[in-house]
């Protein structure tokens, strides 16, 4: 019987693909750590790492263009075999554009939707035409990096506020097309997507809260605009608007 010869550069092929394919998916699913400041990602145990990480996926760590710790050295996978995923085709994260101030957003790069209901101020509800991967066609959006006075928590009194805070982002936004912005959590521990709200004009209407004192900067989780909103909350109480005028 004559032996059957296969090319070796086709078993070659094979067996590249079969290694970047493993390549990838370990990628996918090694967590490192980033601070807001530095430019490096860490294993969580390094000694340089400040009390403020973020973890991240070694993926994303790289797509954002943070480099390996020399002195933690984290994984370092093959370059050539990331991929990105669709979530990260797709979805416009201000974060991984390194915007340093939430005017910088292009609304033309990011998501349409269409308030369809208005919750409190700082959480809508929207319709999203052909959703891209990982979006639902209709959604409940938390408001990054905001936090307005509750007036539907079924435990708690109306807040301070409260009312007008969310008269404010329901006259301003239901019925509205609005454009979203993600940072680095897509959603909260309820499920609702965290985003930044840009109206058609372009503002962020996130920062408008806090700017016109319907909310404060909501600092608990971090985020990409964190230092904006710090100010725009202090130049706020000082002005006396809404929530911090006399009483
Ligand atoms: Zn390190």
């Amino acid at each position: 019987m004559k032996p059957i010869k296969i090319p070796l550069a086709l078993i070659l092929g094979v067996v590249i693909s079969i290694l970047s394919g493993l390549c990838l998916l370990g990628a996918a699913e090694t967590t490192v750590y980033v601070t807001n400041s530095g430019s490096k990602y860490h294993l969580e145990t390094c000694t340089s790492l400040s009390r403020s990480k973020i973890a991240v996926s070694l993926e994303d760590a790289l797509a954002s263009g943070y480099q390996a710790c020399s002195i933690c050295k984290p994984p370092v996978p093959d370059q050539s075999g990331l991929t990105k995923t669709r979530a990260q085709q797709t979805l416009y994260q201000v974060h991984k554009l390194n915007l340093t101030a939430s005017s910088q957003g292009e609304i033309s790069r990011m998501v349409p939707a269409e308030v369809i209901a208005h919750v409190d101020g700082d959480t809508i509800r929207v319709r999203i035409p052909n959703p891209p991967p990982d979006l639902k066609a209709v959604e409940t959006i938390r408001m990054l990096g905001v936090d307005t006075p509750e007036t539907v928590h079924p435990h708690k009194p109306v807040e301070r506020f409260g009312k007008e805070a969310s008269d404010f982002t329901k006259k301003r936004l239901w019925g509205a097309q609005v454009y979203l912005a993600f940072d680095w959590d897509l959603r909260d521990r309820y499920g609702r997507l965290l985003a930044y709200v840009y109206t058609a004009d372009g503002r962020c209407f996130n920062a408008t809260l806090i700017q016109e004192g319907y909310g404060h900067a909501y600092i608990s989780y971090t985020f990409q605009f964190i230092e904006e909103f710090k100010g725009l909350e202090q130049a706020a109480r000082t002005g006396k608007q809404g929530l911090w005028g006399d009483r």
